[in-house]
């Protein structure tokens, strides 16, 4: 088989290996019935009037079944477009529009959304309503002929942290990268076992370990979401080797009241990457005996560019690593030149495992590549003498205090050491005297109160240069978050 039909290739060199198990459900399937099943579902959606180049949207949780449609679509040539069953219909209904899918596939959890969007598609599949027994009658589709390396596999929108949404185009070629970029510094073969309970709709949870683990034939241990009990009995059992988790994963794992017994040594590799990494988390992990990988990227990156090595974490707090093997990587300037050692500029990305664009959105990919090709990322990042590199904050963030640049990422991550603080969120408010200034929201660690404007100026001043410290601060429950945990800052 063509090695982009990875269900029919693994199915041939190991078929009886388990591929997915689902944690919950104790479901699992092996490569050789994914594989088929892969087969058969892309059988049932020809003759549901799917042809290659159309769109199928898909709306569910992670379960078994979302791989053997995004393996079906591979084999057939239909593009998977994963949609956030966070969203309400009405923010799903534009991305409908945009991307146009031919069938929209559901779950059980997520019917009362479907049929909201039922006027919006041509037509609808759920998943628990006998898709089992039609997808078992359906001939097994023998997979296409041609395996075009940028043949499109699936849509990927953005997390939509700094507006709406984009779909990304991810390309077989990209998947392959992503594999190549991921297993190569964490060790990945075909005897590990990897956790994902990042949603699939996210980047994350479908290529980060989870398409690397299908590639290289291992098995992938499936949850519909984070649970950190669950995840540490199955750390204390020994069941994971490598797993990849947002900041927000491992704040929660840091405040679990079994985080100081369990032994955490027993999962072999802890990444981490998708939003500023705290400082201090990276410590409380540390004393635990785990080095936790920053590693970064974007969905149109495919989505890791950076990845840090575990014997360097200790030494290089704060610092997302090194370029991956397949990363092309420029700090720019302004003036579009490549900046001074050791200066701060925005990060562009190249090489095979880039986006060639955006889903629909010529004037969005036009705007985010440069004329020789390269991808800029809205990112502000460094390089030290030693090679590792640093994220700076992301250049819409940024404000101007008095004529200063300030990142709010470096003034959050100050913010977080504070004992009462678990989270802050920083942005730039107008400001009579200084054009703007800093508004810090602020989470507190439960049980706490808000310290005084005072007490949290003194402590910012002792380790931030005046113009950064905010004027204002102000607590909240919770943040407007994307579905990665993200802060929408456009929204505070
Ligand atoms: P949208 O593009 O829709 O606004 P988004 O940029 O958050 O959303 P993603 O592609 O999920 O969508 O996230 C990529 C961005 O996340 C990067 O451009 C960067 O700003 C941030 N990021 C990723 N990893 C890290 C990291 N390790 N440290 C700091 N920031 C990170
Ligand atoms: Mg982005």
């Amino acid at each position: 088989p063509c090695i982009f039909d990875i269900t029919a290739k693994r199915a041939e060199l190991a078929g009886s290996d388990i591929a997915l198990e689902e944690v919950a459900s104790g479901r699992t399937v092996t490569y050789a019935g994914l594989d088929e099943r892969a087969a058969r579902a892309a059988g049932l959606l020809l003759s549901l009037g799917i042809g290659a180049g159309d769109r199928v949207a898909i709306l569910c949780r992670n379960r078994i079944e979302f791989f053997e449609l995004l393996f079906a679509c591979a084999k057939m040539g239909a593009i998977l477009v994963p949609l956030n069953w966070r969203m309400p219909a009405a923010e799903i209904r534009p991305l409908l529009a945009d991307c146009t899918p031919g069938l929209l596939i559901f779950g059980e959890d997520d019917a009362g959304v479907a049929a909201e969007l039922a006027a919006d598609v041509p037509a609808l599949l759920g998943l628990d309503v006998g898709y089992v027994d039609q997808r078992d009658q359906s001939p097994c589709h023998p997979g296409r002929r041609q395996w075009p390396a940028d043949g499109i596999w699936y849509l990927l929108y953005t997390s939509g942290t700094t507006g709406k949404p984009k779909a990304v185009i991810y390309t077989f070629t990209m998947a392959m990268v992503n594999y190549i970029n991921i297993s190569q510094p964490i060790g990945l073969t075909g005897r590990d076992t990897t956790l994902n309970f990042l949603p699939l709709f996210h980047t994350a949870g479908i290529n980060l370990h989870t398409l690397p683990t299908l590639i290289v034939g291992g098995r992938v241990l499936i949850m519909p979401g984070f649970d950190a009990d669950v995840m540490l009995d199955l750390v204390a059992a020994g069941r994971i080797d490598a797993m990849f988790g947002v900041p927000a994963v491992y704040q929660m794992l840091a405040m679990h009241p079994r985080f100081a017994s369990v032994d955490l040594t027993r999962l072999r590799s802890w990444g981490c990457g998708g939003a500023p990494l705290p400082d201090l988390l990276v410590q409380r992990f540390l004393e635990r005996g785990v080095r936790v990988c920053n590693g970064m990227g974007m969905t149109e990156t495919g989505p890791t560019a950076f990845i840090m090595d575990p014997n360097r974490v200790a030494e290089k707090i704060g610092s997302v690593g090194k370029p991956q093997v397949l990363a092309g990587i420029r700090i720019v300037g302004p003036d579009g030149l490549d900046v001074e050692p050791g200066q701060a500029g925005e990060l562009w990305f190249g090489g095979p495992g880039i986006t060639p664009g955006y889903w629909n959105r010529p004037d969005a990919t036009a705007a985010a590549f440069s004329a020789d090709g390269w991808l800029k990322s809205g990112d502000l990042a460094r390089c030290d003498a030693d090679g590792f590199y640093y994220i700076v904050g992301r250049i819409k963030e940024m404000f101007i205090s008095g004529g200063e640049n300030v990142y709010p990422a470096e003034v959050e991550n100050v913010l977080a050491q504070h004992p009462a603080i678990l989270e802050a969120a920083v942005i730039g408010i107008p400001d009579e005297k200084w054009g703007e200034v800093g508004q810090a929201h602020i989470l507190l660690r439960p049980g706490q109160t808000l310290p005084s404007t005072e007490d949290l100026t003194r402590y910012c001043r002792e380790r931030l240069a005046p113009f950064k410290v905010p004027k204002r601060f102000v607590a909240v429950a919770d943040f407007p978050r994307t579905a990665a945990g993200k802060v929408q800052k456009h929204r505070l």
